[in-house]
């Protein structure tokens, strides 16, 4: 027989699954709201213009393709850090921030979970709800992960005193995971305030808090604003770990392009620390890739295309939240019996729309609208064109 003979059919991915299904549906209206992908109000795939420049000089610049060093290209392992901690961060001056370059958001968050495996964590505490990857990343990783309460779904609103309770309750020295800005799925962040009880708290127990930022700059239009619940927990004096992922703030999906990076107490214990994060992936992946590193460091290396990036990022943001406030108003003029005011109070990527996997089945199977079963919509996904029917559509399965 064939050594594949025991090979079950494996289920489809929850959210990249939904693509394949997209894919296939002949529907002429069809709408993919799924996967977190930036479209432009054509529903296009855009790359940013400065990302099309830096790859132009990219290409005149006649570069080999040699292998990157494991822990990638030095030169963008700075610009990331500098993007996400600050030009004055004090750890970063004083040389005792530990980076190294993975691929993308996703493949740091599995080294870093794998290190906290190999030196002793047995757990890891995630909001619940959380990306989905999440857990099999750090099941995958060798760790038990843990849930600490986030959102009240009755209230579509942050579940700050559970959160709190939750965290007081964690074992001492405990990793817990945060959404640097823009939490996924829910668009629901604490306010500067609540981050900064959630810090005292966090201090108070010892615990590692492991920032994952996946949209900075997404999130506000502001690369600084959504760094500041990072920036506050290194002035606060936490020993952070941040993974970047810079898929949609640069629009750079399939180039897999991300940093990892580790607080450490002295310049001496940081690069004690890269040795380690290199022991592992090594044999992991050996070294990144290099174009899309390329182009985040021309664009970062230079003042003005940073704020070209700035701009072009902005507008991102700013059609989303447009598109918010469309979608909002859209349902309450047909009349829906619902609130949706959450829509335009989430941020970032996703609006998480409160509806039932029942009506997320019925908006699939009757109007070929495709969204995660927790009712997640991408919001990236909605245009102008689209808008009037997603509302429509909505309407009929939840009205
Ligand atoms: N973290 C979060 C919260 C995300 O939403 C995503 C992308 N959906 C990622 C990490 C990783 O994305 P990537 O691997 O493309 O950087």
């Amino acid at each position: 027989g064939s050594p594949w003979e025991k090979f079950t059919m494996a289920p489809p991915d929850p959210i990249i699954g939904l693509t394949e299904a997209y894919l296939k549906d002949d529907f002429p209206d069809k709408v993919n709201v799924g996967v977190g992908a930036y479209r432009d109000d054509s529903g296009k795939p855009f790359v940013l213009p400065v990302v099309r420049d830096a790859e132009r000089e990219i290409n005149l610049e006649n570069l080999d393709h040699e292998y990157s060093g494991i822990a990638g290209c030095p030169s963008f392992v700075d610009h990331a850090l500098k993007f996400v901690y600050g030009e004055n961060s004090a750890p970063l001056k004083e040389k005792r921030i530990a980076g190294v370059q993975t691929l993308s958001g996703t493949g740091g968050l599995r080294v870093f979970g794998e290190v906290l495996n190999r030196f002793g964590h047995k757990h890891i505490y995630v909001p619940n709800p959380t990306w989905g990857n999440h857990i099999p990343i750090f099941t995958n990783a060798g760790l038990e992960v843990r849930k600490y309460r986030y959102y009240d779904n009755e209230s579509c609103s942050l579940d700050f005193s559970n959160l709190i309770d939750d965290i007081k309750a964690m074992p001492e020295g405990s990793c817990i995971l945060l959404h640097a800005c823009a939490h996924n799925p829910t668009g629901m962040d604490p306010t500067l305030e609540q981050w900064k009880e959630i810090s005292n708290v966090a201090m108070e127990k010892n615990l590692l808090p492991f920032f994952d930022s996946a949209y900075q700059g997404f999130a506000s239009g502001d690369a600084r604003k959504d760094a500041a619940a990072v920036r506050m927990f290194v002035e606060d004096g936490h020993k952070i770990a941040v993974v970047q992922s810079f898929s949609k703030n640069f629009g750079l999906y399939g180039q897999r392009v991300g940093a990892l990076s580790v607080v450490a107490d002295t310049a001496d214990e940081s690069q004690r620390v890269v040795s380690q994060l290199k022991v592992h992936i090594r044999p992991n992946y050996s070294n990144p890739p290099r174009h899309g590193a390329r182009i985040v460091s021309k664009i970062l290396a230079c003042p003005e295309k940073t704020n070209d990036f700035v701009d072009q990022c902005m507008g991102m943001a700013n059609r989303i939240d447009g598109m918010r406030t469309t979608l909002r108003k859209a349902l309450e003029d047909l009349g829906s019996s619902r609130s949706w005011d959450h829509i335009t109070k989430q941020i970032g990527m996703f609006a998480y729309s409160g509806m039932s996997k029942d009506e997320v089945i019925a908006l699939r199977e009757k109007h070929h609208i495709y969204c995660t079963l927790d009712g997640r919509i991408s919001m990236a996904g909605v245009t102008s064109n689209n808008v009037e029917y997603i509302a429509r559509a909505i309407y009929d399965v939840t009205d």
